[in-house]
């Protein structure tokens, strides 16, 4: 087994660091849950061993982010790509005549993805796009031109690899609702869910392991799917049937389960969204010190999650890798479409991880 000597911190952006106390009790119960002889990933999904690990996650998450009782929360399967299928499927029959027309606001790579899969289904509406300035800022709500009665507005509120961040709740006229893919960034920081209709995220960021997809849902948009939708991704199908139409990913429920009690500990979204902000503040003002790093994206609009940044020397940008990889520094890399670095730094990374970075950003600018 390899031995690691000092603290190694992790920077992807996912699969992605998780809460050292959340694995440490996963370890501690991985061959006995609560004395009832199984490991969680051995249990019955009916039965009533991770019934209580479910429902308990569900309520647990249900505090966190403050659900009202009129939306329901699915756990499923098939990632944020899964979702961009999934929500034309589950949404286009609000509208009276098909194809649907569906608007999305364009921000990055990911609001990129669900545009395109959208097109199998309806009729798409790039309603903005902040493209032609190569995803830098979210484009300011007064220029959107939104559909009047589109079927639903698109939005990823979070670019993971452009690094661009909502700081605002879209506001539509009428009755459309906004569906958002969030991610990158759920339980980051304090969000009003009323202002949703649906909000789905992939768990391998900020949640727990992948193979797990939340979906929070208005009660008033389950009965809206096409006739095409596929029963087992149909939304209240699997809201009848708890979550449990087809065998969900207990273990991956499980840890988000004990990821949610343990931020529940530490104070909530609110004391999470205060780290964050302190977090990237430190990592900005150390990229922005002088021009050694560059970071392209308008500051109102920097994700506090994901941090992608250059070298203004890019020939250097392997030495700086192998110099991070030598200090525990791990996964900077930036995403093969983008280029550069990108420091990911999720709830579950600690300001020590960060001033750890900042340190050696510094060091090797020769600051
Ligand atoms: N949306 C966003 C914002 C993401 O960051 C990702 C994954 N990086 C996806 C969707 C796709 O998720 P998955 O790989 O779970 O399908």
């Amino acid at each position: 087994m390899t031995q690691v000597s000092h603290p190694v911190f992790n920077f992807s952006a996912g699969p992605a660091v998780l809460p050292k106390e959340v694995l440490q009790q996963a370890a501690a119960e991985m061959l006995d849950w609560h004395g009832s002889g199984m490991s969680v990933m051995e249990m019955s999904h009916r039965g009533p061993e991770f019934i209580s690990i479910y429902e308990q996650a569900e309520l647990d998450l249900r505090e966190l982010l403050a659900v009202p009782a009129n939306y329901r929360i699915l756990f499923m399967q098939g990632g944020g790509l899964g979702q961009n299928a999934i929500v034309p499927l589950n949404l286009a029959g609000r509208a009276p005549q098909q194809p649907a027309t569906v608007d999305f606001v364009q921000t990055g790579s990911w609001s990129s993805k669900s545009i395109k899969e959208a097109r199998r289904y309806v009729n798409v509406n790039v309603a903005a796009s902040s493209e032609a300035n190569g995803f830098t800022a979210v484009p300011p709500q007064s220029e959107w031109k939104l559909t009047p009665g589109a079927a639903y507005l698109h939005v990823c509120t979070n670019e993971t690899i452009d690094g661009v961040e909502f700081n605002f709740a879209p506001s539509v006229q009428g009755d459309v609702p906004v569906v958002a893919d969030m991610s990158s960034h759920i339980l980051s920081r304090r969000i009003d869910v009323s202002k949703y209709g649906v909000i789905f995220a992939g768990a391998q960021k900020n949640i727990g392991p992948a193979g797990l997809t939340l979906v929070i849902v208005r009660d008033d948009l389950l009965d809206a799917a096409l006739p095409i939708c596929p029963g087992v991704f149909n939304w209240r199908a699997v809201m009848e049937a708890d979550s449990m139409l087809n065998t969900p990913p207990t273990y991956a429920i499980y840890i988000a389960g004990l990821v949610f009690a343990h931020l529940k500990k530490l104070g909530g979204v609110a004391e999470m969204e205060r780290r964050n902000i302190e977090k990237a503040r430190l990592l900005y003002a150390a990229l922005d010190a002088d021009d050694f790093y560059k970071n392209r994206v308008a500051p109102e609009y920097r994700s506090r999650m994901n941090v992608p940044f250059y070298l203004r020397d890019e020939s250097l940008n392997d030495k700086f890798l192998a110099g991070a990889k030598a200090r525990g520094l791990l996964q900077l890399k930036g995403h093969k479409s983008v280029g550069g670095m990108r420091a990911s730094i999720y709830n579950a990374m600690p300001i020590e991880g960060v001033q750890a970075l900042v340190d050696y950003l510094n060091e090797f600018a020769g600051r």
